[in-house]
């Protein structure tokens, strides 16, 4: 989860390590640190933000860096990266949980080493000190002996290159004039470079100021760069609000991108599976949710949707089955992890993300790219809404539409309308909060949910309406908010129902509704669609305004929402 950032050149090392920190910062938060290179080596710690390290100006050629989420170790100064040999002679940053640390970490105490941290990684700068010789055939015994994930990066005393490894979370290599670069995400690089080589699984690299070299199990190799189209979003206030503002213009550019992508071979792919599932974690496994729900309505198809932690291989039986993930940064552990789970059972797969060249667009067969510009803000907004347009525009191709008219306006004018929508009132904050639906407007619910959770720390949770009186309703009294919404003409009795029940108990009823007046004591009026299926693109976005301004009310930072962070490397 973390963020990594290695340089060495003739530039200020100094200043764009901690420039590229910045832009990761979104990968964890926990603490930061940086470690300059040169005759010896200088390490300076923060628990927090990168804005906290107090470094000096310095003519610092080669340096690391790190943003923390902490797995081993609670997150204080002492426990931040780069982590310090016993001799001052290795600086490592670290990306992974080490599994057999315990024993790697009694071996090492064996030896006499103190230890200065509570955290898995400083047993690697250790063990690549005690094994001297050539670094970069250390770092490939070192990481060879890790059980878990180590993807890491090491420079030594006295020498100006950096050595690095990738075992499980991505390292991409920017290769400039008398400068090298390496970071955990292209964003990091695309100021400084226009392509980058993106590491795979198990490959090494040493970067020099002039040269990048590759290896993997020991032996050269040589790898093609790829363009880095990604670029880091503006600076400004509130990623999270410029976000939900920008889900217009990504719906646009998701609309274009899977309508270049999707071809007859995919769309023939879905018609003639017997079984799909769809995977994902959090907010993109509601996107699974609502695939499922579409897919199996308009194909006629039996759906699965799954979250990744929890997809096991008993389901796999049988033939045809067609496997979908979804997966916002592409880097996500449990979702690779079943998707290579689908590859080994040789079931065809679809990565559906938002980050090209990341770990999924190598292992999925085909993807779909959402091109919604980077999302950096921990709670996902506008990557979710490009989703479930990603996922109707596939299904409603696969059903033998081949046409959408004025698609992107419509949902332009429409979200205009929505943006104006406020639901937010004093006692969000202060009662207990649920939100109800019914079939895809419970995914809504679902992810309105979770968005609040997220970032305002407050207890709340979703269910279906109808199922309310079979026990959660229990729960309900005057000091209840529920927001119900409710997009489909068929259901409007069935909610009008739960409304009463509700009301009659205590409960103050806010209604999200694009079928009229169900009861409730407030309603917002969604504007007409042309198609039912799209609503879930347009009644979530009232929801994450409301989690961001209970946020803000409550005096949070929703970009960094704590325990958080946006790209999850580690299962
Ligand atoms: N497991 C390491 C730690 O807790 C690395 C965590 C990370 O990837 O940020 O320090």
């Amino acid at each position: 989860m973390c963020g990594i950032v290695g340089y060495t050149g003739f530039g200020n090392a100094r200043d764009i390590v901690l420039d590229g920190l910045k832009t990761l910062e979104y990968r964890g938060y926990d603490s930061a640190g940086v470690a300059l290179g040169g005759d010896y080596i200088a390490v300076y710690k923060t628990a927090g933000s990168v804005d906290a390290l107090n470094i000096p100006d310095c003519a610092a050629h080669i340096a690391i860096g790190h943003t923390r989420w902490a797995t081993h170790g609670s997150p204080t100064q002492k426990n931040a990266h780069p982590h310090l040999s016993f001799d001052g002679s290795v600086a490592v940053v670290h990306n992974g949980v080490i599994e057999n640390c315990e024993q790697l970490k009694a071996e090492l105490v064996a030896k006499g080493i103190k230890f200065a941290s509570d955290t898995d990684s400083e047993i690697i700068a250790h063990m690549l000190a005690l094994e001297g010789g050539d670094m970069r055939a250390a770092v490939e015994k070192v990481a060879g002996r890790i059980v878990g994930a180590a993807t890491l990066l090491a420079l030594r005393k006295g020498d100006d290159r950096i050595y690095m490894l990738r075992k499980g979370a991505s390292l991409a290599v920017g290769v400039g004039e008398g400068e090298c670069f390496v970071a955990s995400d292209t964003l990091a690089l695309g100021k400084y470079v226009r392509s980058a080589y993106i590491l795979s699984d198990g490959e090494c690299a040493v970067i020099s100021p002039i040269t990048a070299s590759f290896f993997k199990d020991g032996v050269k190799i040589f790898k093609t760069p790829t363009e880095i189209k990604r670029t880091p979003p503006t600076p400004c206030a509130c990623h999270m609000r410029s976000e939900i503002d920008e889900i217009p213009t990504a719906l646009k550019r998701t609309f274009l991108s899977v309508l270049d992508s999707v071809d007859e071979t995919l769309l023939s792919d879905v018609r003639n599976a017997k079984r799909i599932f769809f995977v994902g974690c959090g907010t993109a496994y509601h996107a699974g949710l609502y695939g499922k729900l579409l897919l199996e309505k308009l194909l006629n198809v039996p759906c699965e949707a799954t979250l990744a932690s929890e997809f096991d291989g008993v389901r796999l039986h049988g033939e045809n089955n067609y496997a979908i993930f979804i997966t916002q940064s592409g880097e996500t552990a449990d979702t690779l992890q079943a998707l290579d789970r689908c590859k080994r059972h040789g079931i065809p797969t679809l990565a559906i993300t938002n980050v090209g060249g990341s770990s999924i667009t190598f292992a999925a067969d085909r993807t779909l790219l959402l091109e919604a510009g980077a999302e950096v803000a921990v709670a996902a907004t506008k990557s979710y809404n490009c989703q479930l347009l990603a996922i109707y525009m596939l299904a409603k191709m696969a059903n033998g539409v081949g046409f959408f008219a004025n698609l992107p306006d419509e949902l332009h004018s429409a979200i205009q309308d929505v943006y104006g929508a406020d639901l937010y009132e004093e006692r969000i904050r202060t009662s207990n909060l649920f939100f109800i639906g019914k079939g895809a407007d419970y995914v809504t619910a679902r992810e309105g949910a979770l968005k609040f959770k997220e970032i305002t720390y407050k207890m709340t949770d979703a269910y279906a309406a109808g199922e309310l009186k079979h026990g959660a309703i229990a729960l309900i009294d005057d000091n209840s908010t529920v927001i119900v919404t409710l997009t489909n003409p068929k259901d409007k009795h069935r909610i009008a129902a739960a409304v009463s029940e509700l009301r009659s108990r205590g409960a103050y009823v806010l209604a999200i509704s694009a079928v009229g007046d169900v009861g409730a004591d407030k309603t917002f009026a969604l504007p007409h669609l042309s198609d039912d299926d799209l609503y879930p693109l347009l009644s979530v976005i009232p929801l994450q305004n409301l989690a961001l301004t209970a946020s803000l009310c409550l005096g949070y930072d929703p970009d960094k929402p704590r325990n958080l962070a946006k790209s999850v490397t580690v299962i």
